[in-house]
């Protein structure tokens, strides 16, 4: 039985999910590889090249497994810096090692974990320190002798001025000390991993997630509860509370009795599902839109990031707005369409603002869905574009989150709980459907337009791209629209 690290990792969240996983493939429900992960291994492979440039005499191990071990061996009589190092024990441990890199005052090999994120983290989901010490006993009982550990990681503070300055850019923190304290608590984890992986037969029916609220599940929940409907107690309450309803053996909402110890909301949350219909307060929904003054702008941003930041003034993973969709309703019910959307890094949002500043007047509402997300980004805006900070500040001032009505004065036991956009829509405007769009949500969109701007697309892609882009975004605000002409139809 072999154990890597992302296993090891996978076993610390959950032995029975890796078990089955590996033990029984064909019954593990992988899920969805989504976009959102690609995004983030592709984010790790650019982070990894970036700091290969800071090591020019290194080199870099591939091929397949036997290449890459017979090659790392012949390496390991060198003093060069090893990327992608590769070991495995007699136990069935196996490593791939981002860095080793020779020590010639100490004569061993330093070993160093590369992280594309912007600090050391040490939770359930991500400890880069254990997978420091997994890589560091994989190699020492493969037979080589580790110096110092390293993480390297980036550096949250830096911001980009002309060419990306690398040794800026990285932090790179030694964790000696703290890998040497945890590395006897971490092998018996793994023999504990290894022991659990060569038993062929566990219980699979139930497991800790039935106690746990249901943001924490894996993909193979319903594998082991599949008598848990898809909405249930564990999206009202948590902790105790969860665990006296399941103790009775309550596992739909309905099913709360009343007087069941819930907030408000929660009670609200019962009752949409125990009488099946919305709970609509026209009075409060009035009063709200009140507060709008036309013209409205109905405005919706589309962005990306990057771990190295993209342009100057830019910090990592700082999102660059590439893309925007206005629609304008005037009082007498003309609507009007501007939109943009950028070809490229450079330039893409002094072009942006000069779309918004030349089709938003002075006057009028500003609707959005989720307010601190486009606010957020006139703020960052504003400090790269410092002579529009006037323009973006008066935006931010006139902003209105359609949202808001969602979240408390219209529920609808299909919205299952939520106010986001994607579950409001399906159920007010069926008509307006996101599904028969090539790109269905911001994600796509993000990695659509990154393919557009970086790889060598025909001509007649990029077209088709673009369209695909702009039918998406056009559509975020041409529901908010239909979403409040519905509401004041009410
Ligand atoms: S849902 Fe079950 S199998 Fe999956 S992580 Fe939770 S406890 Fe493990």
């Amino acid at each position: 039985m072999t154990l890597t690290k992302t296993e090891f990792k996978e076993w610390l969240l959950c032995g029975k999910c890796l078990w089955l996983k590996k033990k029984r493939p064909e019954e593990y429900v992988a899920g969805e590889f989504s976009l959102f992960l690609k995004k983030l291994i592709k984010d790790g492979y650019e982070v990894e090249a970036q700091v290969q440039k800071l090591y020019p005499n290194g080199i870099f191990v591939s091929g397949d497994k036997e290449t890459l071990l017979s090659k790392t061996k012949e390496l390991l009589g060198g003093d060069k810096p090893i990327f992608q190092a590769t070991f495995e024990t007699v136990q069935g441990l196996f490593a791939k090692v981002d860095m080793l890199n020779f020590n010639k005052e100490t004569s061993k090999w330093d070993l160093y974990e590369i992280k594309a994120s912007s600090e050391i983290k040490t939770d359930l989901k991500h400890n880069h320190i254990k997978d420091v010490v997994f890589q560091t006993i994989v190699v020492e009982d493969a037979g080589v002798e580790v110096g110092d550990s390293y993480i390297i990681y980036i550096n949250k503070k830096y911001r980009r001025d002309g060419e990306v300055d690398l040794k800026e850019l990285f932090v790179i923190e030694n964790v000696t000390e703290i890998v040497s304290e945890q590395k006897s608590g971490v092998r018996d984890e793994i023999k504990i991993a290894l022991e659990t992986l060569e038993k062929d037969d566990i219980l699979l029916e139930g497991c800790d997630c039935l106690y746990k609220s249901h943001g924490q599940r894996c993909d193979s929940f319903f594998k082991f509860n599949p008598h848990v409907p898809e909405y249930s107690v564990h999206h009202i309450v948590a902790g105790n509370k969860l665990r006296l309803l399941l103790a009775d053996g309550i596992i739909n909402i309905k099913d709360i009795p009343e007087g069941f110890d819930l907030t408000d909301i929660q009670n609200d949350k019962v009752s949409l599902q125990v009488t099946g219909r919305p709970q609509i307060n026209k009075e409060a929904i009035e009063s709200t839109l009140s507060e709008l003054v036309f013209p409205i702008y109905f405005l919706d941003y589309e962005t990306y990031g990057s771990p190295v930041p993209l342009l100057d003034g830019y910090k990592t993973n700082q999102q660059l707005v590439f893309q925007v969709s206005v629609h304008k309703l005037d009082e007498d019910g003309t609507l009007e369409h501007f939109e943009y959307l950028a070809n490229k890094l450079e330039g893409a949002t002094r072009g942006l603002l000069d779309m918004l500043k030349t089709n938003i007047g002075p006057v009028g509402s500003v609707v959005v869905w989720y307010e601190s997300f486009e606010k957020g980004r006139n703020e960052e805006l504003a400090e790269l574009h410092g002579e529009d900070r006037g323009f973006l500040e008066d935006l931010n001032s006139r902003v209105f989150d359609l949202m808001k009505v969602f979240k408390k004065d219209y529920l609808h036991p299909e919205f299952q709980g939520s106010a986001s956009i994607k579950k409001v829509l399906p159920v007010l405007l069926p008509e307006l459907s996101y599904k028969s769009l090539d790109i269905q949500d911001g994600t796509m969109a993000l990695s659509e337009w990154e393919k557009m701007i970086k790889e060598d697309m025909s001509q007649d892609d990029i077209k088709m791209t673009r369209e695909n882009l702009l039918k998406y975004c056009a559509l975020d605000t041409l529901a908010m629209v239909e979403i409040y002409k519905k509401l004041k139809e009410l």
